[in-house]
């Protein structure tokens, strides 16, 4: 079954630094191949504590879409575990290079540990045990920030990860289902913050319309404005599936992306009405 499991959804500073929510990332599961996207702080203990447990050894591959500390705090405990502890020598680690040479966030010892560490680059195809993505032009972020594009099977699935709105996300992410790091209820303008609002967000999907949507990586704002509401509205305005997602939750993606509209039934667990005869 491929799926893809969020050990984390919180995104700005204080949500992080409080743990409002968790901030251990995703773990996606494609063909039997397991990768751990954004491994931030807390990642570690997210895996063996989640139902059922996740255990990092059985990780092919580690990808950071930048190196901000909710995106990466956890990357070297990862990288340990998935070859427990430099024993078993395995595994590939992809992050942008200032991640890796320039102030890096992955140890340098741990190098020795995986068979590759790769430095992402814009607009470029990369495959972690046989499963192809794709990183997107360079994003609007303070340090160097990829988007990604899983081509699975089935179907495409991107990551829309920290930027600010610019025009190009709505060409470079033409998928099925798209993952949306929207950090913000309203777009400020006081302050200098690279990040998506629900506003940005709305904008996307309605240039984008790709079966499903999941929002994730929530600051303060959007929290306290309760998401699953603000993504059942974008549902009804926009006529795509918009999903808030929770700490813990994992969507099956055959199904996301074999059947329309069908998914808030299934995730709530409610039996779907039967048309009328
Ligand atoms: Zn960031």
């Amino acid at each position: 079954m491929d799926y893809i499991k969020f050990l984390g959804t919180a995104g700005a500073r204080m949500v992080v630094a409080k743990q409002l929510r968790s901030s251990g990332g995703v773990w996606l599961s494609f063909g039997g191949t397991n990768i751990y996207l954004d491994p931030g702080p807390g990642a570690l203990v997210k895996c063996w504590s989640s139902k059922p447990k996740l255990d990092p050894g059985k990780l092919d591959g580690v990808i950071l879409s930048h190196k901000h500390l909710d995106h990466s705090g956890d990357v070297n405990a990862i990288i340990e575990a998935m070859t427990e502890g430099g024993f078993k020598k395995k595994g590939i680690v992809l992050a942008p290079d200032d991640a890796i040479n320039s102030d890096p966030v992955i140890f340098k010892y741990l190098k020795d540990y995986v068979n590759k560490i790769e430095a992402l680059k814009e607009e470029q195809s990369y495959s972690v045990n046989g499963v192809s993505f794709s990183t997107s032009k360079r994003h609007v972020h303070p340090v160097e920030t990829y988007g990604l594009t899983f081509h699975l099977p089935k179907g495409k699935l991107s990551f829309i990860t920290d930027t600010k709105y610019f025009p190009d996300l709505s060409t470079m992410y033409k998928s099925d289902i798209i993952v949306i790091n929207t950090v913000l209820l309203k777009p400020r303008n006081d302050i200098k913050i690279d990040h998506l609002s629900i506003n940005d967000s709305k904008i996307l999907i309605n240039e984008l319309r790709p079966k499903a949507v999941v929002l994730t990586h929530f600051g303060m704002s959007l929290l306290k404005a309760k998401p699953w509401e603000i993504a059942e509205r974008l549902s009804q305005e926009t006529g795509v599936e918009v999903i808030a997602a929770r700490d813990g939750m994992q969507l099956n993606l055959e199904e996301l992306l074999s059947s329309e509209n069908t998914f808030c039934y299934r995730e709530h667990n409610v039996a779907k009405p039967q048309p009328k005869k």
